[in-house]
């Protein structure tokens, strides 16, 4: 879960530096007033260079990297964009936001992407596909990007909480045209809010970099008046405070992710020979391990899973509680879905939710109470046994 739980004195010395020897809380101009004191285009190198992309881009959020990414591929109303039905609400809402039509693909055991539920799904109006690492596991990106290379279509991966990740050695992503990361509050690194989108494409590149500034197609050498510009756009800029605590908590994610999958690697050898069933992790894959799945024989069983973990002191994430800001089936709040799909919405993806409802999730952080895996294995033998 949380770069959140190792904020210290790295991020304040940051923003003492930031304070102290700038006081220019914006990313670009005031050049003679910020002693070359760039916070953000400092945090966009630094986060290039981890994830091994050509170019960079903050942003205010996750849900901002996601609108912004869409941006950049000059798509037209009603244009369809494929995501998993596994999710947060915001892929979905990137999508609506983008005027383009929100089609929703089944997941398979990986609780990520189906591939071949993906290709059925591929129309002449397809021009995206967002694939979600959930929960910090990798989708099967190598079938997920045949398909797309086949049908010509771009790849963005909603890597919210896969960052620190890896598929076949390749940072989650990269893999794709385009990657966003999220710096929400519970996110693996933190800025507050924030959010990056990585491009080794320089042309999606510069068109997103315009697109989240109004349109300014930024150069350094001239006062920001003077910029050109060719499309209109929004405001989705980082500001130089964010920039500075993430320079900071990103030295922090490769310490976060070994210790996530360190504790997760504790609860697995403590709980495997419970009757339950892992959630399947693709090949070649490095997950986070944001949060453990497995899954039990029904919905009641899993219900009892959390009730018995609470009663530990512990708890669950997401999965089976918070199903409803997770799983597309639940939001009839959203038209444009029920248009496309029917009201029966909750029917319309059986594959999903018979993985989901019977799925535990159990979270993980850097910090864990003492004997976690000890007291995870009770409760749930409480129930399993
Ligand atoms: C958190 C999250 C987002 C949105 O990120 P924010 O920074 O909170 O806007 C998008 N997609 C997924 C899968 C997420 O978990």
């Amino acid at each position: 879960m949380p770069g959140y739980e190792l904020i210290d004195n790295e991020e304040f010395l940051e923003l003492k530096d930031l304070f102290e020897n700038s006081k220019i809380l914006f990313r670009h101009s005031f050049d003679h007033m910020r002693n070359g004191i760039y916070k953000v285009k400092d945090f966009e190198v630094a986060f290039a260079k981890r994830m091994n992309a050509r170019h960079s881009l903050a942003v205010t959020s996750g849900t901002a990297a996601l609108r912004v990414a869409l941006a950049a591929l000059n798509l037209k109303d009603g244009d369809e964009v494929i995501t998993q039905s596994f999710t947060f609400v915001a892929t979905v809402e990137s999508i609506i936001e983008s005027r383009c039509v929100p089609v929703i693909a089944e997941i398979d055991k990986t609780l990520n992407m189906d591939p071949i539920d993906l290709e059925k799904k591929i129309t002449k109006k397809t021009k995206a596909v967002i694939v979600v690492h959930m929960l910090g596991v990798p989708t099967r990106l190598k079938e997920i990007k045949k398909i797309t290379d086949k049908y010509n279509i771009n790849l963005i991966e909603d890597t919210a909480w896969g960052c620190g990740g890896f598929y076949e050695d390749i940072p989650l992503g990269t893999y794709g045209d385009m990657g966003t990361y999220s710096f929400d509050f519970a996110k693996t690194m933190t800025t507050g809010e924030g959010g990056m989108i990585v491009f080794n494409n320089e042309n999606l590149f510069n068109k997103a970099s315009a697109w989240h500034d109004h349109g300014h197609e930024n150069n350094p050498n001239l006062p920001r008046w003077e910029d050109s510009r060719s499309s209109s756009g929004f405001n989705y800029r980082m500001n130089e405070m964010q920039g500075a605590v993430g320079l900071a908590q990103l030295n922090k994610l490769d310490v976060v992710v070994h210790n996530q999958r360190k504790n997760a690697k504790l609860i697995v050898d403590a709980i495997s020979d419970l009757p339950i069933e892992m959630r399947t992790i693709p090949e070649n894959s490095f997950e986070t391990a944001d949060a453990l799945v497995f899954l039990v024989e029904n919905n009641s069983i899993a219900i009892q899973c959390r009730d018995a973990l609470i009663n530990e002191g512990l708890g669950t994430k997401i999965l089976p509680e918070a199903i409803s800001w997770h799983f597309a089936g639940t939001w009839n709040h959203m038209s444009e879905l029920m248009d496309r799909n029917g009201v029966e919405l909750y029917d319309a993806f059986p594959k999903s939710l018979s993985f989901l409802n019977r799925s535990v999730s159990l979270p993980i952080s850097v910090n864990m109470v003492d004997d976690f895996e000890s007291k995870i294995r009770s409760a749930l033998t409480s129930v399993l046994m």
